[in-house]
């Protein structure tokens, strides 16, 4: 079968490199793609805003399933879009990913049905966010409610930061996504990501991930679209997955199904492990970046019949297996990163790279005149896998040792916490 896979992430390159195994794939094609994705797929030019140009290219290319990597364009409508002109798609709803697109729509449904979350308020104006936040007292978080490519969040340790943050928002930093506010609790305990897979009204649980947020070392400097990630996250026991089935997932997936909005395709929930047990911080309706990288080093199973079956509403029946080995990624970022990245320095070094035994996925990358260069913020996924979160992240690091990019860089200790945990 013919598969469109849209994006041009390292996410979409781990997911084009595990498609192209399938035996049931026929051609893969990649809208945008990138020069990693481009070794399994054919890359074609779509406005992806133009939901009518995507329908008409899955007709002429007899397109039996479409994969969306990004959240933007499925909280834009291109889910229903396609569903409207009968062709299959995996990913939710405009409706379904307003979990992710509206942080007061996920706090409001925690609320309905009494999942375990942040205490929070949602605000339409300065005055009363700041009332609200001066009773509460600090530390706080600050919240604007739309999508803010994970700028739209602040962690504010005084009152002073916190009332800060409401200006901004409302003085228009995050554009419409600040027009409104969340104000939550602020939660300690240790962070953990979970993947579900759903097709409506089965959510099968995968597997559970952590990542690496800040640009620096220690977890220092600003946030960051993720330095790195590694899967499994030792914090999640099977008895912390069982309770976050029962507690968080199964209630929203009740609850987009009683408000029509059935929830299909891949539910991320961050989490705050903390003394009470799993807390839900965001949910995100889609693949996370890395995180999906380290998922698909790990996944025995094929990709496409896994991501058929959940956008036929045929999960209920299906098991997910998983190799038992720890899988890491360290992504190098451009110079300058998170700011404005610099743009084309040449990369050299990556069959050096992949001969340790570690797979990179292209990020921002092009070819220019025969050369790879850099041409985005986050560049490159070096991706390993090891029997001990330690051991793929020593694998990790010596391929990383052999890509030759004096304008890139990347944090070196990616994976501390779980490497911490397995020599205590
Ligand atoms: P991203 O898209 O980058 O994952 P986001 O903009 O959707 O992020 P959140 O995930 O809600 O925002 O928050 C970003 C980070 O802020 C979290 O990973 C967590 O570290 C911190 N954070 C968010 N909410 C809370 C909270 N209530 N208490 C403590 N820390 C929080």
């Amino acid at each position: 079968m013919n598969v469109l896979l849209i994006g041009s992430g390292g996410r979409e390159h781990a997911l084009a490199w595990k498609l192209a195994a399938s035996p049931m794939l026929g051609t893969l094609f990649a809208a945008p793609g990138n020069p990693g994705i481009a070794e399994h797929a054919t890359l074609v030019v779509i406005d992806i805003a133009d939901h009518q140009a995507v329908v008409n290219f899955c007709n002429l290319n007899a397109i039996a399933l479409v994969v969306v990597g990004p959240e933007g364009p499925l909280v834009d409508g291109l889910a229903d879009s396609l569903a409207a002109a009968g062709i299959k798609v995996f990913g939710p709803s405009r409706k379904a990913a307003q979990l992710e697109g509206s942080k007061g729509f996920t706090k409001d449904l925690c609320a309905r049905y009494d999942i375990p979350t942040a205490a929070y308020g949602r605000f339409n104006n300065a005055p009363k966010a700041k009332a609200y936040v001066r009773a509460q007292g600090a530390p706080i978080v600050i919240k604007a409610d739309g999508l803010a490519a994970g700028k739209g969040v602040t962690v504010a340790m005084t009152l002073d930061e916190a009332l800060g943050a409401i200006d901004d928002c409302f003085e228009g930093a995050f554009g419409a996504a600040g027009a409104e506010v969340v104000v939550e609790e602020f939660l300690t305990g240790e962070e953990a990501s979970f993947f579900v897979l759903c097709d409506g009204k089965t959510a099968l649980p995968l597997t559970t991930a952590q990542d690496h947020k800040r640009v620096g070392d220690g977890d220092t400097g600003p946030n960051t679209g993720g330095m790195g990630a590694y899967s499994p996250a030792p914090v999640m026991t099977p008895e912390l997955i069982a309770r976050t089935m029962t507690e968080i997932i199964e209630p929203t997936m009740r609850g987009m199904a009683e408000m029509g909005a059935p929830f299909s395709g891949i539910l991320y929930a961050g989490l705050m492990i903390g003394p009470d047990g799993p807390k839900l911080i965001e949910y995100n309706v889609r693949f996370g970046d890395p995180e999906c990288q380290v998922m698909m080093m790990r996944l025995r199973d094929d990709i496409l019949v896994l991501l058929m079956a959940a956008a036929d509403g045929g999960l209920a029946n299906l098991s997910v297996r998983w190799r038992d080995e720890a899988a890491l990624s360290v992504v190098m970022a451009a110079e300058n990163y998170p700011g404005p990245p610099r743009k084309g320095t040449e990369i050299r070094g990556l069959e050096a790279a992949a001969e340790t035994g570690a797979k990179v996925f292209h990020a921002g990358t092009a070819l220019r005149e025969g050369k790879l260069v850099a041409d985005g913020g986050r560049v490159l996924n070096v991706t390993a896998l090891g029997a001990r979160v330690g051991d793929a992240q020593a694998l990790a690091y010596r391929a990383v040792a052999a890509i030759d990019w004096p304008g890139g860089f990347c944090r070196s200790d990616i994976g501390w916490q779980a490497v911490a945990r397995e020599s205590a």
